[in-house]
Order: C-alpha cells, then structure tokens, then sequence
C-alpha cells in the first residue's frame, strides 16, 4: 500500500512520523474519513471544506490548498488501484516540543491512506444493530467544539468501550443536559409518524457529511424531515431509528438498551433511505480518472 506522506507516496512502511507530533503527544490534529465508489469520490470537496473549518477553527494554518487536497487525495487512491473504499486524510500540527504550545511546531504534516473499511457485519444491515447509551457524555461545545473533527477522540473511544461492554455495538452519547447528541462515531436519526428526526448540531453533534446528504436527500424527496432535540424516551418510542456515517454508511437500529425499536428493523422509511443513499453514493462523485 502506498501512503501519501507530506508531499511523497511512500511505502506504507515508510509512512512514520515523529515521536514529537504532537498529533500523537496531545491529540493535536484534525481528520477526515470519506469514501469513494465506482471510481468516484463521494463528497470530496464537502470533506475538504470540513477539514480547513476545523483545522481554522484550532488555529492550525494549512500550508495546502483546498485545491491541492483535493488533488492529493485522488492521487493516493490512483496510486494504490482501487475502485471502491475509504481514505483517511489526517493532518497533525507537527514536530514540536515536549510543553502544549502549538506554535513551537515546526509545520503541519499530512498523510493521507485509501484502503478498505468495514465498520460493522453486514448482518446488521440487514436485521439491524444493537446500541446501548452511554455514561460518557460528548463534551460540552465550551470544553471541546463538537464540529471539529479533532484527533482528540479519546471520549469516543471511551464511549465505544462502554457500549462493547454492554454487548451493544455502537453507543448514544447525550450532551450535558440530557439529550442526545449522537453516536461514538455516527449520527443519529428516528423516524415516528413518517416523519425523521435528528439531533441539530448545538446538542453535541458532530456536522455529519453523511447526516448533511440525507437531510438533502429527505427534502429532495418530499419526505418530512426535522432538525430538533432528541431524548432517549423519543427513540424508546419511535417507528424506527437508523445511524448515519462515511463508514457505516446509513444502518438500521434494531435495539436501545436492549428495548425493541418499532415493529420491523428495518423498517420502511430508514429501507427507503438507504436505497436512495446508495443511488446518491453511484450517481455522484468526484472521478478519479
Ligand atoms: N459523529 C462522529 C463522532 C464521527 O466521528 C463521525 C464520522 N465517523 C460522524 C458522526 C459521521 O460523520 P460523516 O457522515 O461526516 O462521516
């Protein structure tokens, strides 16, 4: 496998950076992960806005340009021969010193890997996936902005412990006040009444790209739809509920807590939703030839 390495395609053996990245000494970074089907990158130019916003956003200065990114990433998938798959495009404040301040950093490095990715068995696409809520809440927007897409995910990994420990396979994450704000790595919607339903990003979210398409896509095809709080008590008692991610795609939820959700997994607004995601993912995109 070649990986894109600060201006190189190296091989993945090659691919090492400094004990003194402060991407590995505080988590100084920001990330990216997007897919690309048939030859085409889904959303590129939407990932690449989101990665200078949250890069800008921790004062962490791209020496790239959006342009540039963009070039780099169809690179790195040319170069390693795929059709179908992911690349994580991660960028990390650099080679610094042993103290926090991040403007001792010499510059950012960037590495960019397209490989393959297989979140969660297919059987739970097909019946559904169990989830359970966690105690770890997503840190309030004054202690860490839940936009950026930091390198900072140690809560969410907590978080997946947690649900892992409860035999669940992803967790809810509520915010401060209760109410739910997503999932360790997806966003959440529910459907009651026909209608969908997911958290607004001021209650913890992260600004999904893949939340993002199915919005569009919901009000593309007259299906109502709604940014508003979320409690646990309304997925408890939705019609359906479903997870939306880059890697997980859009993936029904079968159970909270262990508690049912609705009558059928999955039932058939979040089915009519995948189908139109998938023909999104084929018909659009970036090419890469
Ligand atoms: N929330 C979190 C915490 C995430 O890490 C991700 C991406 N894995 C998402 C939501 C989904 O975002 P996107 O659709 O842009 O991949």
């Amino acid at each position: 496998m070649k990986v894109w390495l600060d201006g190189k395609l190296v091989d993945e053996s090659e691919a090492r950076l400094s004990v003194f990245d402060h991407g590995l000494l505080y988590g100084d970074g920001v990330f990216e992960g997007l897919r690309f089907y048939g030859r085409r990158v889904f959303r590129l130019d939407e990932h690449v806005k989101r990665l200078f916003d949250s890069a800008r956003a921790i004062l962490l200065k791209m020496p790239w340009t959006h342009e540039e990114v963009v070039g780099y990433v169809l690179d790195t998938i040319r170069a390693n021969g795929l059709d179908d798959g992911y690349v994580r495009l991660v960028v990390t404040r650099g080679t610094g010193s042993l103290g926090l301040n991040p403007h001792l950093c010499e510059k950012p490095s960037m590495f960019i890997i397209a490989s393959t990715i297989t979140l969660y068995p297919e059987e739970c696409y097909r019946n559904g996936m169990p989830v359970a809520t966690c105690a770890t809440r997503r840190p309030a927007p004054a202690a860490l902005m839940p936009q950026v897409k930091s390198l900072n995910y140690l809560n969410n990994v907590m978080a997946k412990v947690e649900a892992l420990q409860a035999g669940a396979m992803e967790g809810v994450m509520l915010n401060e006040q209760g109410y739910v704000a997503e999932c360790t790595g997806d966003n959440l919607f529910l459907v009651k009444n026909g209608e969908l339903r997911t958290p607004p990003v001021s209650d913890g979210a992260l600004d999904g790209i893949t939340r993002q398409v199915i919005l569009e896509l919901a009000e593309r095809e007259s299906l109502p739809v709604r940014e508003a709080s979320v409690t646990r008590y309304d997925i408890y008692t939705a019609d359906e509920c479903f997870l939306t991610g880059s890697a997980a795609e859009v993936i029904p939820v079968a159970t909270l807590d262990g508690r049912k959700i609705g009558e059928t997994c999955p039932g058939p607004v979040t089915a009519r939703v995948t189908e139109i995601f998938h023909e999104e993912t084929r018909a659009t995109g970036t090419p890469i030839d």
